[in-house]
């Protein structure tokens, strides 16, 4: 698969052309779709999607992703000679990605379905499973689907559990409601937000003898078998290799003894104090303080040659220009960030054939939403120089360039500065918005941690101390720049 890298500008280029007829819709773009090379799979690298946690399927062991699908996708790829590079993206988000060609194939305890089988081909099956439903450890009121009346019920979007539920819902008169990880389902119900969890019976098993919080009640339901899976019609060679591969793990016992190491329950692992935690997170929690900043620091530079382009833009005396920098500005503030995150990163590799990575559809997304704030600050901040001062300039006999560089402008920066600073704070905050579409940033990072520990609470607060601390020094560090060179 191509993957568009911010740091390839000719790839980029074809982003913002597409972006452009996004914005005016006066560009036509037709890219090709990226050829899939059709060889065998020996040497190839291929892009992998999975859950965040689904142990024992996949969860992570100090920082390092572990469980039955990812000890078999490696050791699929070992004996068929080729390469797997796995996101943990989310259930649905990597399903989503497989759509949009962002991965290859996606291992993520997934249910081979009919309904799926129309959109993706499956291997075969290489484990039984069965939705069960489970409820707080203290919850005495629920013991059967007819408890639920009136109650509100939790499933992981795009889940086999979800459509269960939804399949029940109205005979047993509940609602369902769809959360994106197992961590934030099983914290919902310990909350009492919700009473009950619906999800599939090995996984819920795993986390009640982990001390999870939760109890099942009811039996298992009758479900479908896990599968890997390709996007209909595409990569067939790597779902061959899958298969071949898994019949030899199953002949050489492979497959059993990664099933025991698994299945067979683990002692539940003896909760550290926070400070324990906090040692063992730093280390993951620092390197999506570095993505973080490193996706701030370049969507910041970009808003700001954008901003100052299109600012000037909209001060401008020509009509075309004033209008192209009102349509950049309102279209990107008159959508929500979430939504634009998504469409870069899901949608326009749909439309253009060409997928992009994740950094690149952050920085842009960012880049292109902080650039509309910017060209307002920087459009406030010229206009808010009183006109007689450019009209003196003028008289003096400057150009209008002049004018500007020498007369206007020096004002205007000090007016714009603390909106830039600002400015910089809500982007860098932003960036954890990004975690939905599977940017290791700091959000995303403490996401994964209290997935396998189940800390939400402590998690997250150690994650948001640290935004609190690095912004704190940051603006700091800009209002003494801001002194220093606009007094
Ligand atoms: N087996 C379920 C499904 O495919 C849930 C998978 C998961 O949550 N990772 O829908």
């Amino acid at each position: 698969m191509r993957k568009l890298n911010i740091f390839r500008a000719g790839k980029l280029a074809v982003a913002v052309t597409a972006l452009l007829a996004l914005a005016g819709g006066f560009v036509g773009v037709s890219a090709a779709a990226a050829s899939q090379p059709q060889s065998a799979v020996t040497g190839e690298t291929y892009v992998i999607g999975t859950d965040t946690t689904f142990a024992p399927f996949e969860y992570r062991e100090n920082g390092e992703l572990t469980g039955i699908d990812m000890d078999l996708i490696r050791d699929i790829a070992a004996n068929q000679g080729f390469t797997v590079e796995i996101k943990s993206l989310g259930f649905d988000a990597a399903l989503q990605a497989l759509q949009s060609n962002q991965v290859d194939g996606v291992i993520a305890g997934m249910s081979i379905t009919d309904e799926r089988k129309l959109v993706f081909d499956f291997s075969e099956p290489y484990f039984d499973s069965g939705v069960q439903m489970a409820v707080a450890e203290d919850n005495t009121e629920i013991i059967g689907y007819s408890d639920l009346a009136g109650e509100t019920v939790v499933a992981k979007r795009g889940s086999e559990g979800e459509t269960f539920a939804n399949s029940i819902k109205d005979e047993y008169d509940f609602t369902v409601k769809a959360l994106a990880d197992s961590a934030t389902m099983y914290d919902d119900v310990k909350a009492g937000n919700s009473v009950a969890v619906f999800d599939d019976y090995p996984v819920l098993a795993y986390g009640i003898n982990q001390n999870n919080g939760l109890k099942s009640v009811t039996e298992k339901e009758q479900g479908s078998s896990y599968g890997f899976a390709v996007n209909k019609g595409q990569n067939p060679e790597l779902l061959a290799a899958f298969n071949a591969g898994l019949a030899e793990l199953k002949d050489s016992g492979e497959y059993q003894a990664i099933l025991d190491t698994y299945l067979e329950q683990p002692a539940p692992a003896a909760a550290s104090g926070f400070f324990g935690l906090l040692g063992d997170s730093l280390p993951a929690l620092m390197k999506g303080l570095g993505l973080t900043l490193l996706a701030t620091g370049l969507s910041i530079l970009i808003a700001l040659v954008l901003g100052v382009l299109f600012g000037f833009f909209k001060v401008s005396e020509s009509r075309v220009l004033r209008g192209l920098a009102s349509g950049y500005v309102s279209i990107f503030r008159g959508t929500p960030l979430l939504v634009q995150a998504f469409f870069f990163y899901f949608g326009l590799p749909q439309l253009t054939g060409q997928s992009i990575d994740v950094l690149t559809a952050g920085v842009l997304t960012l880049s292109l939403n902080a650039g509309a704030y910017m060209t307002e600050i920087v459009r406030g901040g010229i206009q808010s120089v009183d006109p007689g001062q450019t009209e003196a300039g003028r008289s003096l006999g400057l150009g209008y360039v002049t004018t500007m560089r020498r007369v206007v402008l020096p004002q205007a920066v000090k007016i714009m500065t603390p909106s830039f600073i600002n400015q910089f704070v809500m982007t860098l905050k932003d960036t954890s918005l990004l975690a939905v579409i599977g940017f290791a940033e700091l959000t995303y990072q403490g996401q994964q941690i209290y997935a396998s520990n189940f800390r939400t609470g402590e998690t997250l607060l150690i994650v948001a101390a640290l935004y609190f601390i690095v912004i704190n020094l940051l603006t700091m560090l800009s209002n003494k720049l801001d002194k220093r060179f606009n007094k």
